[in-house]
């Protein structure tokens, strides 16, 4: 066989465009997109997915061959879809975090199918629907309409806000808050849960959740910016004890879940000090550091 043509690759990958075509939205996972670029073409999802696998290379969508057959530049697809690196790659963890965003707002860009996108945490209302598109959302059948529920629209202001001032920290909290609105209520442990939970239950609980949160997340910072067996140390915790009672009045009595929170913070506040109040060496506090969010370390 001659040298030329032993050397000559064999075509690879798709060389042109599908007949129709639809447009990536911000956030949402390469999942979601295959799957409406093949229902749009009347193709298998499953079909397309494994057409623009490159299996000599990888188990992944290849972004180059998706830009080709979606006639959407590579930037722009990896700009707006989420599952194109190799952070979130997986199918099952895009489907784990994606929720499908409003149906309204995709409707009036002329989008009927479902769209999932993998929303921050905080992102749990569609403010210009008061559409739920929060944990429990899981269908467009779950986007509860919100227009009677002005609590919960506050709520979702008030997440938003908590999560620009706290960060990382907002969604620690919020785990923390939960654990305790549950004791007081005695609900199962994976009510509120935001993997398994139902959206009217979410929903219900929200404005508890998110007034709760935002009471711990200050009053965390408060305590641990604050030396121990101190006045400013007792006003800090006397300010969670006050608040927490003027808001929720009904748990007054039960203490309990606010006592361990307040004792777990002292704790991590004393591995963050000497023994003199002053702050030990980076080396020796790593590990206490490494447990707290890091709006809270000075
Ligand atoms: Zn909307």
């Amino acid at each position: 066989m001659p040298a030329e043509i032993a050397t000559v690759a064999w075509p690879h990958g798709p060389a042109v465009a599908l007949p129709r075509t639809v447009v990536p939205f911000h956030r949402e996972t390469v999942a979601s997109y295959i799957d409406r670029l093949a229902h749009a073409n009347y193709l298998d999802p499953t079909r397309l997915r494994r057409y623009l696998t490159d299996t000599g290379t990888g188990c992944h969508p290849q972004a180059d061959w998706l830009a080709i057959i979606s006639a959407h530049p590579v930037h722009l697809l990896r700009a707006r879809l989420i599952g194109l690196t190799e952070r979130d790659h997986d199918l099952g963890r895009q489907r784990h975090h994606a929720r499908p965003a409003c149906r309204f707002c995709m409707a009036r860009r002329g989008v009927t199918e479902p769209v999932y996108c993998w929303f921050p945490d905080h992102l749990t209302v569609c403010h210009h629907h008061s559409r739920w598109i929060g944990p429990g959302n899981r269908s467009v059948d779950d986007q509860r309409d919100l227009r009677g529920a002005p609590a919960v629209l506050t709520a979702a202001r008030g997440h938003a806000r908590l999560h620009r001032s706290h960060g990382d920290a907002a969604e620690v909290t919020l785990t923390e808050a939960s654990r305790i609105l549950r004791w007081w209520t005695a609900t199962p442990s994976h009510t509120l849960s935001t993997a398994t939970t139902c959206a009217d239950t979410y929903i219900r609980a929200y404005p508890d959740l998110i007034d709760l949160a935002s009471i711990l997340a200050e009053g965390s910072r408060k305590i641990l910016n604050t030396p121990a067996a101190t006045l400013a140390r007792h006003r800090a915790i006397d300010w969670v004890y006050t608040r927490v009672a003027t808001r929720f009045p009904d748990y007054r009595t039960r203490r309990q879940p606010l006592e361990q929170w307040i004792g777990d913070r002292r704790i991590v506040a004393a591995s963050m000090c000497q023994s003199d109040g002053r702050p030990r060496p980076a080396f020796q506090t790593r590990l206490a550091r490494q447990r707290i969010p890091s709006c809270y370390r000075k």
